[in-house]
This record gives C-alpha cells, sequence and structure tokens, in this order.
C-alpha cells in the first residue's frame, strides 16, 4: 500500500480550488513534484530568462543562430535585437538537410536524434519538427505532474487502474536515417515509458505490447478486451483526444459479440495476430461467462446512452482532451458517460510540451493551461499584430502578457527552434503565481478537423477545383461552395455542400441543376479527398477515424438564400463573403433542406506511410 504520510504544505493548498475535497491529503511522493509547480510558477521571468540563457549557450554555435548574427551571445536583448519570427516554411530548408543527413550543428547544438512528425502540415505533408534525446525528459517530467495535481481533487485513484487507448503510429525513416515518427510513438517505444516503474496511479489495463501493436485493429482489440476483464478496477476512461475514445465505442459498438464470445472462451480472437499481443491479452484473459453476458445485455438493448459507466462501473472521469477542435465531440461523450466530467490534463506538441490544467476536474469551457516556464522560452505575439503579418519587435514575454487578450503562441525550444510560430491562439484567463493561464482559442487557418488533420481554407479550395474539373465534360461547374465537420456519427466525415452551375450549351433539369451522373459525383468525393493533406489520407486509411468524404448538391440559389440569411441577421451586403466551413445550426438546417443528392467517396484515397522525398 502506498504511504500516506500528511505532507502539511501550503503547495497542496495553493493548487486546490476552494470547491476541491478537503479529504484528500497530499501524499509524499506528490508533495516534491507540487512543490516544482510551486517553484517554477513563484518567478517565470527568472525561470524564463535562465531557460532562454541555457538554450542559446546550448546552441551557440549553431548555423543558424551565427546566422543571426548571435556571436554566442545568450542574453534576452541580444536575442530579442537579432533573432526574427520564424515559420516552419522559413526552417524547412535547413529541416531538410538534417532530414537528408547533415550532421553538422544547424539548429541545435545538441545531436537531432529524431523528426517527430506534427499533425500540422505543409504543402500537404506533415511537418518535420527536429527533436533532441534529453526534450523525453521534459516531456516525462510534464507527465509526472498529471497525477499529482489530480490526486487534489479525485482521492483514490491509486486503488485501481486506468483504461487508456493509447496507439502507436507507423514511422518512416528520413534519407539520412533518422526516425520520423509522431511524438507519442516515440514516447510509448522510448524506454522511459517501456520500463517505467510500477506506479499505482498510472496503472493500464492495457498491456504495453498491445499498446505498441501498430496494427490498429489489433491494437484496439486486446486493449478493449483487457479493459473489459479487468472492469470493475478501471477507475478512469481515456484516451489523448476525445475523438479516439469515441472511436473505441465505435469499435465496441462493432465488436461486441465477438469480445463477449472471445471472454466466454478465455481465447481470443483469430484476427489478432501478432505473437507478443497474443501473449500478454493471455496472461489477463480467462474464460468468464458472468461477464460475457453482462456485456451482451449492456450492448445488445441499441441503447449506448451511459454505456461507458454501465461496463466500467468505478469511472470516475474521463481523461480526455475537449478543448480546442475536440469540443465539438463534448455532447456526444456526455451522452455515452451519462455526464461524467472530462479531464483535460495538459497541452502540448511535437514541437514541444508546454504546460498543466491545474483545475482538471472543472468544466470543459472553463479549461486553462498554465504553460510551464521552464518547457522552453515562450513569447506571445498579440492577435492584433499578428493579423496584419507581425514582427518580432511585437513580441511579448510569458510575464508580460495581459489578462483577457488573445497571442499567437511562439516558442523557442532546446531542440533549436527559434521564436517559431507554432500556429495556435490563446487567451489569458488568470494566473497560478505569476504564471499565466491560457485557455485555447483555435488553431489559426484550421477550418475543418475531425481528429488530428486540420484542413485549412486554402487546401480545401485546391480539392474543389480538382474535383470539380470531373464536371467539365458534364458542362456543369462549381459555382459554391461550404464546408462541415460532420461529427454526429463515429468517425465522423467532412461534408461539401456544392451548388452547381449547368454551361449554357448542356440540357439542365429544370430547377435541379445540371445533370451530373451519379457516378461521376462519388468519384469527385474520391477526388477531394486525393487532393486533401496526408494526415487526412492517414487517418481515412490506416486508422479509420475519419469517413468517406460526402459531397451534398444543394438547389440552385441555395447560396443566395445563404446570403440573405446573413444579411438578415446584419452582415453587410458589400462585405459578405461565402462561409467556406459552416457550423452555426440554423445555416446547416437551411443548406441541408436543399440538399437533391449526397454522395459519399466509394474507396480509400491514396496514402504511404513516407513522406514525399521532395518535401
Ligand atoms: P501535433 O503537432 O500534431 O502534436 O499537434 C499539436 C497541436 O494540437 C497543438 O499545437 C494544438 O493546436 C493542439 N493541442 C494540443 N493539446 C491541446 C489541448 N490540450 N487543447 C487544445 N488543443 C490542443
Amino acid at each position: 500500500m502506498a504511504v500516506m504520510a500528511e505532507v502539511s504544505t501550503t503547495t497542496g493548498a495553493a493548487l486546490r480550488s476552494p470547491a476541491s475535497p478537503p479529504q484528500a491529503p497530499v501524499k509524499e511522493g506528490d508533495a516534491e513534484k507540487l512543490r516544482f509547480i510551486e517553484e517554477v510558477t513563484s518567478d517565470v521571468d527568472a525561470v524564463q530568462e535562465r531557460v532562454l540563457a541555457e538554450i542559446l549557450s546550448r546552441n551557440a554555435g549553431t548555423e543558424y543562430l551565427d546566422k543571426c548574427g548571435l556571436a554566442g551571445a545568450t542574453d534576452r536583448a541580444t536575442f530579442r535585437a537579432k533573432v526574427p519570427m520564424a515559420t516552419y516554411e522559413d526552417l524547412q530548408p535547413y529541416i531538410r538537410r538534417i532530414a537528408d543527413g547533415d550532421r553538422s550543428p544547424i539548429l541545435s547544438g545538441h545531436p537531432v536524434s529524431e523528426f517527430l512528425t506534427s499533425s500540422g502540415t505543409s504543402a500537404g505533408e506533415r511537418k518535420l519538427m527536429p527533436t533532441i534525446e534529453d526534450e523525453l525528459n521534459r516531456r516525462q517530467l510534464l507527465y509526472s505532474l498529471q497525477m499529482p495535481v489530480m490526486n487534489l481533487y479525485v482521492p483514490g485513484m491509486d486503488k485501481g487502474k486506468a483504461l487508456h487507448f493509447l496507439f502507436v503510429k507507423s514511422e518512416t525513416k528520413t534519407p539520412g536515417g533518422l526516425a520520423a515518427r509522431p511524438v507519442l510513438t516515440s514516447y510509448y517505444k522510448s524506454s522511459h515509458f517501456k520500463n517505467r516503474p510500477f506506479d499505482a496511479y498510472n496503472n493500464y489495463t492495457s498491456p504495453t505490447a498491445a499498446i505498441l501493436c501498430a496494427d490498429a485493429f489489433q491494437s484496439m482489440y486486446a486493449q478493449m478486451v483487457c479493459g473489459l476483464c479487468q472492469r470493475h478496477d478501471v477507475l478512469r476512461v481515456g484516451a489523448v483526444f476525445a475523438s479516439g475514445l469515441l472511436r473505441a465505442i465505435r469499435f465496441l459498438q462493432l465488436n461486441w459479440e465477438q469480445l463477449a464470445a472471445d471472454i466466454e472462451a478465455g481465447t481470443l480472437t483469430p484476427r489478432v495476430t501478432d505473437p507478443s499481443v497474443r501473449e500478454a491479452v493471455a496472461e489477463i484473459l480467462r474464460p468468464d461467462r458472468e461477464l460475457a453476458e453482462v456485456i451482451r445485455a449492456e450492448c445488445s438493448s441499441g441503447d449506448w446512452a451511459g454505456i461507458i459507466t454501465r461496463i466500467w462501473p468505478n469511472t470516475k472521469y474521463l481523461d480526455v482532451i475537449v478543448t480546442g477542435a475536440m469540443a465539438q465531440y463534448i455532447p456526444t461523450l456526455k451522452h455515452y458517460s451519462g455526464g461524467l466530467p472530462m479531464a483535460c490534463t495538459m497541452y502540448a506538441s511535437s514541437e514541444c510540451y508546454f504546460g498543466l490544467n491545474l483545475r482538471p476536474m472543472c468544466d470543459p469551457s472553463e479549461v486553462s493551461y498554465t504553460l510551464l516556464p521552464n518547457m522552453c522560452y515562450f513569447e506571445f505575439l498579440p492577435m492584433d499584430a499578428a493579423a496584419s503579418g507581425g514582427d518580432a519587435s511585437q513580441l511579448v514575454d510569458l510575464a508580460r502578457v495581459e489578462l483577457g487578450r488573445e497571442y499567437e503562441l511562439v516558442i523557442t525550444t532546446y531542440a533549436g527552434l527559434n521564436r517559431y510560430r507554432v500556429g495556435d491562439v490563446l487567451q489569458v484567463t488568470g494566473f497560478h503565481n505569476s504564471a499565466p493561464q491560457f485557455r485555447f482559442v483555435r488553431r489559426k487557418n484550421v477550418l475543418l478537423s475531425i481528429e488530428s488533420d486540420k484542413t485549412d481554407e486554402a487546401e480545401l479550395q485546391r480539392a474543389v477545383e480538382r474535383a470539380s474539373a470531373l464536371l467539365r465534360p458534364h458542362g456543369a461547374t462549381v459555382v459554391e461552395y461550404t464546408s462541415q465537420a460532420y461529427t454526429k456519427a463515429i468517425p465522423g466525415h467532412y461534408v461539401i455542400y456544392w451548388e452547381l452551375l449547368a454551361n449554357k450549351s448542356s440540357s439542365a433539369g429544370a430547377g435541379a441543376g445540371p445533370a451530373v451522373d451519379r457516378e461521376t459525383l462519388d468519384q469527385c468525393c474520391l477526388e477531394m479527398e486525393q487532393a486533401l493533406n496526408s494526415v487526412y489520407r492517414q487517418s481515412r486509411v490506416a486508422d479509420g477515424s475519419i469517413g468517406p468524404l460526402e459531397i451534398r448538391v444543394v438547389r440552385p440559389g441555395t447560396f443566395e438564400e445563404l446570403m440573405d440569411y446573413a444579411i438578415s441577421r446584419g452582415a453587410s451586403i458589400n462585405q459578405y463573403k461565402v462561409p467556406r466551413c459552416v457550423t452555426f445550426p440554423p445555416i446547416i438546417e437551411l443548406l441541408d433542406s436543399r440538399v437533391v443528392s449526397s454522395h459519399f467517396s466509394p474507396a480509400l484515397p491514396h496514402w504511404t506511410p513516407g513522406q514525399r522525398n521532395d518535401d
């Protein structure tokens, strides 16, 4: 049993909200972590100054900082005067050389250990983020702070397990031989994760072999069956993002009969072929007729409301990020969980892990993340400056952001990104000690997102152009379009509304728009998918986490009605622009009521794990 030394620290008291349970004493191991949070948040500016000096001295001999004319300086004033803000595209020539095998200190003074493939894309391909070995320690540190904070709010989390659906994705090698993979894949495959000591607060029902299985079906099946076998032990259910947890529920909907049969027989379906996964599941799976009957009873009724707590009755909360693009899934998660609290514990990216939610049990609408000043050097571009391009002179330090204002996040990392624009917009909501806390407002330039895909307006425009070329032989063109991330079904999918126009020579049916055959319009859906970025296509092909793209053809005149509606609600007739994505329910209703036909992509788009060579 864990030693329950009551540590009467002001630490726990400072972090605990007035509404948190008074009965949870701070445990010995946690006190040290909580003290660390208190320390780094107490004099943010001093920590940031030290972090910047450390980064600049480690990277002093790099080609990039030399070019900036830093000449070994590590002070803020010189850094501010000499180093410009940068986007991924600015850094791409340097990144490409590293990827091609140039081992000289280009961006980082420490050897680049691998590339992390961001879900943000550039020219349709995942961005490659160079990283270094000791970033893993910083990520590990942030993970280690999560449960001590949670323990202040939810007692007894060491008395059971976490059903956390964790997955690795495929990885490739760059031409220079470095691995390129998503940050979580890198973490789960690291010795930090694989050889982690037993921790009663992070005791997963999923065997590590199941997490590390790259086959999405086998991994999910094994994790689900193990989670079902240990149903009474489960105290929290989660995935990294809301979409992942919903995918797991969908998986249960589709596979409960087989899962129940396996549990009744105590044998694993032959569809799971990976020997290490089979071996790991065999340790847990035992014949259990009673459990199989419970699963059948709960899943066969067709009523999926509250399924999470019916199957895992001791679940105290969902451990899942529902801020940002994931907020669209909150109602569905509430439905399946019977309204369990949703804990958004951290804010992180491939570039760097940023910070923690110090009030993890708050309502999703109130989530703020405290950026930890030891993770990297943070700067902020006020959104009004960002809107007009922005330049480095307008950047504000972490200690100088103003309450209520919105900023774009700019970071300087140990791995060698300097004044790098992450693309996230954050709003200051308060302070913990002197550390500002931020609400995640949105990711810049993202129009559509179902899972980790991020499709911007230009990409959507290109995809529509490419697909509409298929209409030309039929004498039709797309006159207007808009889109919607449809998430009422799992998996969600993109819906694109098209208004078509018949060219003069073609024969159009009265009022219904030009006659284009079904097959061509189905093909247009696939053509659009082919044109979308590789993260979208990977989600479609490898993960099955996005469903087939749908085109809904609307009646001629629909977009004029849309404009009339917007003007009736106060839009200026001169400035009106067709929104390229719609979320407002009355607008969606209007569009849906004008649909004359709907079409789905008939096949999977093309996707292979590798990056394009010319990227
Ligand atoms: P990636 O580069 O693929 O690792 O994605 C990182 C991005 O995911 C961040 O820059 C954010 O836009 C988004 N993200 C990460 N954590 C959160 C969070 N807690 N809430 C909202 N968005 C998040």
